[in-house]
């Protein structure tokens, strides 16, 4: 049989965001690799394992990626029971897809665990309903900052109709701001910033497109934050204070399973 690791996602940080899964695969694991933006909290599901930190925020120093890949698939192939956890959901912008398909190529199969991701988690705990109808056609997951400087679609994005959910984009505020209002999205356009969610330290900076690079300075924004853009922004958990109104829904007959 081949050998498995587990791609596991930590979850925002909360550790009451763990799915039974994680917690699960966490208590069988033998040695557990962990991402920095992990709540070490969550270590607690798993006092037996080996713990091997692989920290690698932007910016910051970091464990090579090839490396990790190569201590994962020595482990695996030494026969130990392999975890690496990951904050958020492993495929969200966590490189969970391209570990999964190297250790494959290398004969190794990958189970992937899914967490909460810090996007969902942000909107949520500010009390935003990210697809709201009436507001909202959708929600879109974009990255400000990509591997390979590619700039994302802004005017696509600006039409789109969706709540834009912007991860790593703090050093990126300002440009943002400025391709969004080129793209013609409304100046006032509700914005929430939000700096380490769903933990008890959360902080919640709400703005608009226009004003957003000179709010998150005043407020010190920093990383890890979520930006949410778009009409759903400016609700704060169903209460809707700041919003426009809604449109009603049109009366529909529920309709049963079968
Ligand atoms: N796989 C992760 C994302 C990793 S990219 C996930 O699914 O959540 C790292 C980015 O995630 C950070 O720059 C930040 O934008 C976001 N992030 C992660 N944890 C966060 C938190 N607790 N609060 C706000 N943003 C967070």
């Amino acid at each position: 049989m081949n050998p498995t690791v587990w791609l596991i996602g930590a979850g925002p940080g909360d550790p009451e965001l763990l799915t039974l899964k994680a917690v699960k695969a966490l208590s069988q694991a033998e040695v557990v690799l962990v991402d920095d933006l992990v709540n070490p909290q969550v270590l607690e599901y798993c006092p037996q394992a080996r713990i091997v930190r692989v920290g690698k925020r932007g910016g910051c120093r970091s464990t090579p990626q090839e490396f990790i890949q190569r201590l994962m698939l020595r482990y695996a192939r030494q026969g130990l029971r392999v975890a690496r956890l990951k904050g958020g959901d492993p495929c969200i912008f966590g490189r969970g897809g391209e570990e999964a398909q190297w250790l494959s190529d290398r004969g190794v199969t990958c189970e992937i665990v899914n967490g909460i991701t810090a996007g969902l988690a942000a909107a949520t705990s500010s009390g935003i309903p990210l697809t709201l109808r009436g507001m909202a056609q959708g929600v879109t997951l974009i990255t400000a900052h990509s591997q390979d400087e590619t700039t994302p679609d802004w005017s696509g994005l600006a039409r789109s109709g969706t709540t834009l959910v912007v991860y790593m984009g703090v050093a990126k505020v300002q440009d943002m701001s400025s391709q969004l209002l080129a793209a013609g999205m409304a100046a006032d356009t509700p914005v929430a910033m939000i700096e380490r969610a769903s933990l008890p330290e959360q902080r919640l900076c709400p703005s608009s497109l226009a004003d957003m690079a000179r709010d998150a300075d005043a407020f010190q924004l920093r990383s890890p934050a979520i930006l949410v853009i778009g009409q759903v922004a400016a609700c704060r958990m169903f209460g809707i204070a700041d919003a426009p109104p809604l449109a009603e829904p049109a009366a529909r007959p529920l309709r049963r399973q079968a």
